[in-house]
């Protein structure tokens, strides 16, 4: 029988491979260093926890609303005014179950057959999937590292068509580490504003941003940014809680109206527990969320040292997330073993195989000059690793 020509033209996750190899090693007891997580190493803070078990002992165990409890929305408006002074009503907010189905609400709210979304490369892994899944095609504009990852003006302005239906733009970005200027911010909104697309601001990792530096969101910039911007955020990254599934979006009530439906044959609401204790994390004491910041600044400035002092290996440094794209682009060619490292895959799967340390291909985010680094491990870890790193690099001939 024919299977789903949608659901067929969805890419299997390069980064599996890589994981999946580097777990079975794990389980096999060898001494794996890990740097692919995708996600904080800390545990949940203590207060967010205690307010879960308060949720059950008093029986916010029943649906919600689909799109969310008003509480939350409420938190999040607040939270959202709080840190960028943006002002939004509960009517605008979606509560969804993690920032990543608050993206495929966003496409599948936005996007008819053949419309096109600008994707900014290296890119996070999902964005060109989760267009695909609404029938849309990913149109992707190269950002340089020597532009620090930040996409210029003009590169934007070449790929826009009659088709295009939106731009994402991840601020801080996941590969790449980078936070957009106010500059590069300001040409996206105008590019938007002239050819009249949306923009889908996703900014999970808005609060773990470094060096004194302010997330700012692009939604900021102008009533006409504020209208055009789907704003995607979750408590995933910042409050350690990738396993409560909880994510939002902030948009126009007309938007939010479509969302809320949509998901309300879909998923239903997200869980009613993870519902209440996210209300407590946005709003409750935020000491936990500085800890953790300045544990992956001190990690992150480790890494780009580590890394930097490794000949022929380099990193930019990132500004924010907790990911380092380490460019391995004068690798390419040198041969172990006799065989040829032809890119970011044989070099992650030969530096796992031969000093069990595990990395990801650039080219699962479009870019094969580069592997990604994550620092969200112990500090021990980071220079075991990087050590690891230099003495493959050693063994090449
Ligand atoms: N956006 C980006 C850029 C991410 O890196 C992630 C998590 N890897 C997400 C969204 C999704 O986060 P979650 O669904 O856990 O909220």
């Amino acid at each position: 029988m024919q299977l789903s020509e949608k659901a067929l033209a969805i890419s299997p996750s390069l980064t599996l491979k890589i994981t999946a190899m580097a777990k079975e090693m794990k389980a096999r007891g060898l001494d794996v260093v890990g740097f692919g997580a995708g996600e904080p190493d800390f545990d949940t803070p203590q207060h967010i926890k205690d307010a879960a078990v308060e949720a059950i002992r008093i029986g916010m165990t029943k649906y919600t609303p689909a799109s969310g409890t008003l509480e939350l929305k409420k938190a999040v408006c607040a939270n959202l005014k709080r840190n960028h002074g943006l002002s939004y009503e509960p009517n605008q907010i979606v509560i969804s179950n993690g920032a990543k189905h608050s993206l495929f609400n966003t496409f599948q709210a936005i996007v008819n057959p053949g419309d096109e979304v600008l994707v900014i490369a290296p890119y996070w892994l999902t964005y060109p999937e989760l267009v695909k899944m609404a029938g849309g095609v990913p149109v992707y504009v190269e950002a340089k590292e020597s532009n620090n990852f930040e996409p210029l003006a003009a590169d934007i302005e070449a790929a826009v068509t009659e088709r295009t239906k939106a731009i994402i733009v991840n601020n801080p970005s996941n590969p790449c580490g980078c936070i957009y200027s106010q500059k590069t911010l300001g040409d996206i909104a105008e590019i938007a504003q002239k050819h009249d697309f949306f923009i889908v601001s996703d900014e999970i990792y808005g609060e773990l941003v470094y060096d004194g530096n302010k997330h700012l969101s692009i939604a900021n910039l102008s009533d006409d940014a504020y209208a055009r911007t789907i704003l995607v955020n979750g408590l995933s990254k910042t409050y350690a809680m990738t396993g409560w599934r909880i994510g939002y979006t902030a948009s126009t009530p007309e938007i939010a109206k479509i969302m809320g439906s949509y998901q309300s044959h879909a998923t239903s609401n997200p869980c009613s527990v993870a519902q209440f204790a996210g209300v407590e994390a946005l709003m409750g004491p935020q000491d936990e969320i500085r800890k953790m910041r300045e544990e992956f600044n001190e990690r992150r400035k480790l890494m780009v040292k580590l890394v930097n002092a490794i000949d022929g290996l380099s990193c930019v440094t990132p500004m924010g997330a907790f990911y380092v794209m380490m460019n391995i682009s004068k690798l390419k060619g040198r041969r172990l073993e006799g065989k040829e490292i032809k890119g970011s895959v044989d070099f992650a799967e030969k530096l796992l195989e031969k000093k069990l340390t595990a990395v990801i291909p650039g080219a699962a985010f479009g870019a094969d000059d580069f592997v990604r680094l994550s620092y969200a491990v112990s500090r021990e870890n980071i220079e075991k690793g990087i050590k690891r790193i230099a003495e493959f690099v050693a063994m090449l001939d």
